[in-house]
């Protein structure tokens, strides 16, 4: 095959927004994708902020195929047999221009596919990249299959297990205490259905997220996002905390429990399931962030570990389509400069570093170490659920007077010391 300017390997948001950027550039840009299509094999919850990278690919959004705009936001603490939900509700999310969406990566990034090839990019779909094309420490090319294709720069933009980060020896395979396991269902209801269930204005969305007794005190939560005709039910659990839990559990066992919660069953009644999936998360912040660059090679999205979880946000999405475009851009400077070493390539750290994405990477460095603690997941949703159950509930019994019920019962379930130490650690990393 002929020399490249670049391969990208991965036909997801990362590698979709990077052949973009370099298509319009006019730089030759080959992806190698291993799915039937772009989106084929692509995971997200998912609803994608959009202020952060709106004009990074500032000529796409006005078509791009996006789902319901999300005007409410819900946070639902689930105990053994109660959940208390927190929604917000606000005019700002629903003005124009609306800070996040609900997606569906099988049509988006079929979507962004379409517009790398009209910029240009050439595509190649069902082939799974193997190995590098190596010259010492320096990356020429790939292989895939029989292919070996030259390029003067790979970026690796396969995904959180990424292959070639690996065999560029820019990232090593974590532990399963750094990664989650997904199962996400797409279930398709009408329009008219999902705005009445969900109290939506046609064309708003919601996103929830639910935490508590549904992961059995495990590190993870359950999320529902609205679609145009469809919500995206999902339940995350860490991979290592699964593993440990006795007696054994099974993620898909613990979706289907999810699903069957009065909490959800009525939300989804009466939906076909379009689309089951399953797929892993890398959750460990910046510590789990890969080296970023190498002679003739830079990482991007969730290959270089590049997402985020703040408990009450869930981010990759943005940080795969800027980081795409970053790498991009460092490489549209390395092409004028006709060099391709580490060192010029570094422009793409510099480029990461003076953005949201290694900021905010930065900023919430401590949110993995606070999300591991297993109070969080089951004690305190617990707590709020059943304080709240006793001073609603009217008995036969004279009732007590409703401040002294609360702190007993806040007492019977908390420890001072505790309550202290996670609220000190919240702070630091929040
Ligand atoms: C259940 C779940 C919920 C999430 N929720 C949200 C959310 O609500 N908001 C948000 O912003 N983020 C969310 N995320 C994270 C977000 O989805 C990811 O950060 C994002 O999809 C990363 O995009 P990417 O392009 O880096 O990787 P991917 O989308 O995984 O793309 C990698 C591509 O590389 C291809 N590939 C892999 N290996 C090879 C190979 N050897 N050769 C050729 N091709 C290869 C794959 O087929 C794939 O198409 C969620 C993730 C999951 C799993």
């Amino acid at each position: 095959m002929d020399n490249f300017d670049v391969i990208v390997v991965g036909g997801g948001l990362a590698g979709l927004s990077a052949a973009y950027t370099l298509g319009k550039a006019g730089i030759g840009v080959l992806v190698v994708e291993r799915g039937d299509y772009s989106g084929a094999k692509n995971v997200t919850g998912g609803r994608l902020y959009l202020n952060p990278v709106r004009k990074l690919l500032p000529d796409i959004w006005e078509q791009a195929p996006l789902e319901r705009f999300v005007a409410k936001e819900c946070i639902v603490m689930m105990g053994e047999d109660s959940s208390t939900a927190i929604e917000l509700t606000s005019r700002k999310f629903a003005q124009k221009p609306y800070h996040s969406y609900t997606i569906l990566r099988a049509k988006f990034d079929q979507w962004l596919a379409d517009k790398v090839m009209e910029a240009g990019g050439i595509i190649i779909t069902k082939n799974r990249v193997d190995e590098l094309i190596m010259d010492g420490t320096k990356v020429r090319g790939i292989i895939a299959g029989e292919d070996k294709i030259p390029a003067n720069v790979v970026l690796a933009a396969d995904g959180v297990m990424s292959l070639v980060a690996e065999k560029a020896g820019l990232h090593q395979r974590q532990k399963p205490l750094d990664y989650a396991v997904a199962i996400k269902e797409v279930i398709e209801l009408s329009p008219q259905i999902i705005e009445q269930r969900f109290n939506l204005e046609p064309g708003e969305g919601t996103a929830r997220m639910y935490a508590g007794a549904i992961t059995h005190g495990m590190f993870g939560g359950g999320f529902l996002y609205t679609n145009l005709s469809s919500v995206s039910l999902g339940l995350v659990v860490r991979i290592k905390d699964l593993m440990e839990h006795k007696p054994s559990l099974e993620a898909p066992q613990l979706f289907e429990d999810f699903k069957q919660r009065p909490e959800i069953k009525g939300l989804i009644a009466g939906g076909e399931t379009i689309e089951y999936s399953a797929h892993v998360i890398p959750e460990e912040g910046i510590s789990g962030v890969s080296k970023l660059y190498g002679d003739g090679i830079l990482v991007a999205g969730d290959a270089a570990g590049l997402a985020l979880n703040t408990g009450i946000t869930v981010r990759g999405m943005e940080f795969a389509i800027a980081s795409g475009v970053f790498a991009a851009q460092a490489i549209i400077t390395a092409t004028k400069n006709k060099d391709f070493s580490a060192q010029s390539l570094s422009e793409y750290e510099r480029l990461l570093k003076n953005s949201f994405v290694l900021k905010d990477m930065a900023t919430f460095k401590n949110a993995p170490r606070f999300l591991d603690n297993p109070r969080l997941m089951g004690l305190y949703p617990q707590a709020v659920c059943d304080t709240l159950e006793k001073l609603m509930f009217i008995g036969e019994q004279p009732k007590s007077r409703l401040v002294g019920t609360a702190m007993s019962e806040m007492r019977k379930k908390l420890k001072l010391t505790q309550l202290l130490k996670d609220g000190y650690n919240a702070f630091r990393s929040m």
